[in-house]
């Protein structure tokens, strides 16, 4: 061949854009499935099944429409589990003049792909993606000359850009942001019925994958008897579909309300499609606004939804391009303790983590909340080294690709970029978990109390974190007001809440 596509395993998709002008008679297709890469971190066993179950079905796309491809397997190679070293075999028996490849979701794959196509001398042709709808040449124009960078700016532009949720040149319905309807609890008396979400029983392609994880990764974390991802575009459409007529209007309100045994809440549960570019943004949105306009669901969780996928997932991804490779070593607190054992396994006695860690391990899905302010700011709070968390996070999540999982971590959950693009660290003590959620009720601990034998832990190091940032927390207007409340705390208080977070802090493991 001429020139070989390198389709990776979260571009699948006929709107790639090597894809587009494929040219049969020249051209080949080269899909990789690489070992090293599930064991580049500790991976769930649902995350990799995910993985390559798509790239499976993707394959056969390709294979039906008669195009010459190349598809690694799993257990093809015995000696060689790298993915750069196993293309570079392939690309070295092919001998393409041309190697296309569309910008990777991330660094390291883009770098070990250069090197690979200089070692072998081969031209690479890298594309942007136009999954996205900002492309990191937009984003960077954007940030250009920015000091620190925020959402909702980027938000604004992007709705004018491309004209989502307007009326003429006004936010539609005169707001751009209608959280301060959105941030509801259940009903004490619990959430009631939820509609469920469309959820997909494992085809044959699939229930080979997940024989094969289950041999292969035998001691990995996660469990493969709940998996139920959207794998093909049909399947990514389906599960739209149902999230847009029954579960959309819903969302809004309660999308940071937690309930124990209520994994999904409302969520769209479409992260996994569009991450794997099953879906395409546009149609997400499309589809969202037209909902309002069309059967007049309610503009806040419309807008609330939009915010998500518009706003959250374009800016994020904007700014992991621009500030890697040093992202990944931010460490803004500089935090240096263990993750605790229990992430691993949910053998906790903390409701919250307990809870939140199992659902994980079940169905390698949590929801936003539960990932910022459960598992997230409890390792703020803990002091936790961002790169052990950042691990955790890559490895848990059927959703997860660096791109998103690495911002999300350390910039939005850890603070470890500091000011760069969170305007204050997301923490608050075990009151706002009581307050959102009925984990409290199951739990050991009291979320009322910061010291004594019931001391709620996420509590108590919720105030020592107070009183240890206290001088950079007063001089941020977005948390002067928390650090305030402890100017009431006797001299004697303080020193009950530090002995009690240092304690904690000796015995991460046995909470
Ligand atoms: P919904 O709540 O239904 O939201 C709709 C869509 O909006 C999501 O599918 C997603 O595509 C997008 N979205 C929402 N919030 C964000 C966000 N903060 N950043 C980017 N996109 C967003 N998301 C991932 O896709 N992969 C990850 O690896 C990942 N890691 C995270 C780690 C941490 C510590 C935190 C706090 C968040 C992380 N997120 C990640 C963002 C978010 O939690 C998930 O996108 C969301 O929970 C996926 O579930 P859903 O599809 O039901 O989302
Ligand atoms: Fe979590 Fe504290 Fe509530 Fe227990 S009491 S569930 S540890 S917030």
């Amino acid at each position: 061949p001429q020139r070989v596509v390198w389709v990776l395993g979260d571009q699948l998709w006929m709107g790639h854009p090597a894809l587009v002008d494929f040219n049969p008679a020249t051209d080949h297709v080269l899909m990789v499935e690489a070992p090293g890469e599930a064991r580049a971190v500790w991976n769930h066993r649902a995350r990799i099944a995910v993985f390559l179950s798509a790239m499976r079905h993707f394959c056969n796309d390709v294979h039906r429409l008669g195009w010459a491809y190349t598809y690694v397997r799993l257990t093809d190679m015995a000696d060689e589990p790298s993915l750069a070293g196993r293309a570079q075999r392939v690309l070295q028996s092919l001998q393409p003049r041309v190697l296309r490849l569309c910008e990777p979701g991330d660094w390291r794959t883009l770098t070990s792909a250069q090197a690979l196509a200089d070692d072998l001398g081969v031209d690479l042709e890298l594309f942007a993606d136009p999954h996205f709808m900002c492309s990191r040449t937009e984003f960077a124009r954007w940030a250009q000359g920015k000091k620190t960078l925020r959402m909702e700016f980027f938000y604004r532009d992007m709705r004018r850009r491309h004209g989502v949720l307007m009326e003429g040149r006004d936010p539609a319905g005169g707001q751009w942001n209608y959280d301060s309807d959105n941030r509801q609890g259940f009903p004490a008396s619990g959430p009631g019925p939820i509609a469920a979400p469309e959820l997909f029983a494992p085809d044959r392609i699939t229930e080979q994958v997940l024989t094969l994880v289950a041999e292969l990764f035998p001691d990995h974390p996660g469990d493969l008897a709940h998996f139920v991802w959207p794998v093909t575009r049909a399947q990514a459409l389906e599960a739209l579909e149902r999230f847009i007529s029954v579960r959309l209007a819903p969302f809004g309100p309660y999308q940071d309300a937690m309930w124990t045994g209520t994994p999904w809440g409302w969520h769209s549960l479409l992260s996994v499609a569009l991450n794997l570019h099953l879906l395409d943004p546009r149609e997400v949105i499309a589809a969202a606004e037209a909902a309002w306009r069309e059967q007049h669901l309610p503009l806040a969780s419309v807008e609330g939804f939009i915010r998500q996928v518009l706003g959250w997932r374009e800016f994020i991804r904007g700014l992991y391009w621009l500030d890697m490779p040093q992202m990944a070593e931010a460490n803004h607190f500089d935090h240096h303790r263990a993750l605790p054992a229990w992430y691993w396994t949910g053998q906790t006695r903390m409701a919250c983590q307990r809870e939140v860690v199992q659902q994980t391990l079940t169905h390698g899905y949590a929801h936003h909340i539960q990932r910022l302010m459960v598992t997230g700011q409890f390792a703020l709070l803990a002091e936790i080294e961002p790169r052990q968390v950042s691990d955790w996070y890559l490895a848990m999540y059927v959703d997860a690709v660096e791109w998103v999982e690495l911002p999300n971590t350390v910039g939005m959950a850890l603070h470890a970029t500091g000011p760069r693009f969170t305007s204050k660290p997301y923490i608050a003590s075990g009151q706002y978990l009581k307050r959102m959620s009925n984990y409290c009720q199951g739990c050991a601990y009291d979320p009322a109390q910061r010291t004594g034998p019931r001391a709620c832990p996420v509590t108590t190091l919720y105030w020592h974190f107070l009183l240890r940032h206290a001088d950079e927390l007063a001089r941020n207007p977005r948390t002067a007001l928390m650090v305030k409340s402890t100017a009431r705390l006797s001299p004697e208080e303080r020193l009950r809440i530090n002995q009690t977070a240092a304690d904690v802090l000796d015995h991460l493991d046995d909470l």
